[in-house]
């Protein structure tokens, strides 16, 4: 499922590549991944121009001169794809379809643009959606409202983060993590990722976290998510975007996927635990779990 850092990727893309185009052409195949009526998309999509190409959490906002938003959300297999003939960009999930010959069997919507541009969103399991919503009521949908801050803003603190991470007192870290509405856009690759950087084991409860431990979290969280942004995103196939560069994000994950491959800060080798319905990767010598000793106290 692409992750917060491949979603910024695409913003990050598509915000170069389609900002100011005015969109002459939509084609969609499937109502579940584009259900807007014809009227809609003539009223509101057709002779719009794209003003700002924006995310949150892991949903693209997409915002049009009609007054409406164009909000995508990939799921588990989407992935957009711009192509003028000169330039090619795509990211997502990684699939063929993204370096291949569009529209293919994956394509569920194409938007032309009037320079003759397009961009293709592709979903092989058709659990993504591209749909459009007036610009101004976007902050009072549920899907929204229910979404905790973001780790990539500025002013996310360390203090926010143990704020955010404190509402859930009893849950395991590594669920209260994957939390959306706790927290927006931490999958399982960052989580396990950052919390072998803090050295925190995942299943440690959070009201046993002392200020130190969010202190370490918090800087390996963004440095986690800033390395894979640079990278262009995580994925276990190469893929290519428009500049030739290979997302290959696991290539240097320390511990997701890693499991009996030696721990590269102790050299014991990490180990798969489920937690929270997730698989799960550790060190069980980098990440000793929190025990409450009579007493009181943690080791
Ligand atoms: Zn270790």
């Amino acid at each position: 499922m692409p992750e917060l850092p491949e979603v910024e990727t695409i913003k990050l893309g598509l915000a170069r590549l389609i900002t100011g185009k005015t969109i002459s052409k939509v084609r969609s195949n499937n109502p579940k991944s584009f259900p807007n009526t014809d009227v809609d998309v003539k009223r509101f999509l057709l002779g719009s121009k794209i003003r700002v190409v924006d995310r949150r959490g892991k949903a693209l906002i997409i915002d049009l001169d009609s007054g409406y938003s164009l909000l995508i959300h990939l799921k588990m297999t989407g992935q957009l794809v711009y192509d003028d003939n000169h330039v090619h960009f795509g990211a997502g999930h990684p699939t063929d379809s993204l370096i291949s010959k569009l529209p293919d069997k994956s394509t569920r919507v194409v938007i032309g643009f009037s320079d003759k541009s397009k961009l293709y969103f592709n979903d092989q399991r058709k659990f993504g959606w591209m749909r459009l919503h007036p610009s101004a009521a976007i902050g009072d949908l549920s899907f929204f409202k229910r979404l905790g801050p973001e780790p990539l803003s500025t002013d996310f603190s360390w203090q926010e983060l143990r704020d955010r991470l404190s509402l859930r007192p009893r849950s395991p870290i590594k669920a209260v993590l994957l939390d959306q509405g706790i927290i927006a856009g931490i999958g399982n690759i960052y989580a396990d990722e950052s919390l072998w950087g803090a050295k925190i084991h995942p299943a440690t409860p959070v009201s046993a976290l002392k200020d130190s431990d969010y202190k370490r979290l918090h800087k390996s969280l963004l440095e986690i998510l800033k390395l894979s942004l640079d990278q262009g995103g995580s994925t276990d196939r190469t893929y290519v975007d428009a500049e030739g560069k290979k997302g290959n994000y696991l290539q240097f994950a320390r511990v997701f996927r890693r499991q009996g491959k030696p721990c590269p800060r102790c050299g014991r080798a990490i180990i798969k635990i489920r937690l929270a319905g997730r698989g799960t990767h550790l060190c069980p010598n980098c990440q000793k779990p929190k025990s409450t000793k009579p007493g009181g106290a943690y080791n």
